[in-house]
């Protein structure tokens, strides 16, 4: 399958924060965020062909590591993530699954771990706005969200640029009937002086709401790096 990129670091978002883990990016996404931190795998998708075996040996060379992240993109994109995901089972690592949640396959998973999108990433002006209506129709799938809600261990972490974005957070999360600790806001934010500050009213939006504050430690400790 095609990946972006394969590197151990500490995983950075969610309840895992800080341990070490194998990523294993997949290149390509059905959505355009206009602020995608990853654009190599979205906007200009690029990547090389891995096979299973290739994959394998990657995760073996380190046994130390037993934790893997299949991020993308949108990992539950292309059609040999299944097959990737039962390698990592045969292979004893911890499985996360950061995804949108806006498509289904029936993966092996230890933690799903669901980045749905609100409004605040829709590109409505970049590209002359030609991705926009298809963003916004694909960003939320309510009925995929509670598939995967329903047959997987789950978080629910939310991008969060401004206030602003909390009522929608709440309705859809309502909507969803997902318990308050299940629920992650992350500052939205690639440099740590745009994260620090917006965390500090994030952290006050989270004890009025039972949510659990998540910050972005890679981007933290590194800046907007690629591998890292
Ligand atoms: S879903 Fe993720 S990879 Fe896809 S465009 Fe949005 S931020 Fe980028």
């Amino acid at each position: 399958m095609r990946l972006s990129e394969v590197f151990t670091t500490i995983q950075g978002e969610g309840i895992l924060t800080g341990v070490p883990s194998l990523f294993i990016r997949t290149t390509g996404c059905n959505l355009r965020c206009v602020w995608c931190d990853t654009p190599y795998t979205s906007w200009q998708p690029e990547g090389e062909e891995w096979t299973l075996e290739r994959i394998a040996a990657r995760v073996e060379s380190e046994p130390w590591i037993r934790h893997a992240v299949v991020t993308g993109g949108e990992p539950m994109l292309p059609p040999g993530i299944v097959e990737l995901t039962h390698l990592l089972r045969r292979l004893g690592r911890h499985i996360t699954i950061e995804t949108a949640g806006t498509l289904y396959q029936p993966v092996a998973c230890d933690l799903m771990s669901i980045s749905p999108k609100l409004s605040n990433s829709t590109p409505l002006a970049r590209d002359g706005g030609r991705w926009a209506e298809m963003h916004d129709r694909a960003r939320l799938q309510p009925e995929v969200l509670l598939r995967l809600m329903a047959e997987y261990d789950y978080q629910l972490k939310f991008v969060v640029a401004a206030e602003a974005d909390l009522p929608e957070i709440e309705d859809l999360v309502r909507l969803l009937g997902a318990p308050p600790e299940r629920v992650l806001l992350m500052p939205e934010g690639i440099h740590p002086d745009v994260l620090a500050a917006r965390s500090l009213w994030l952290v006050e939006a989270c004890k009025r709401r039972g949510y659990r504050f998540c910050p972005r430690l890679h981007v933290l400790l590194y800046g907007n790096r690629r591998g890292v």
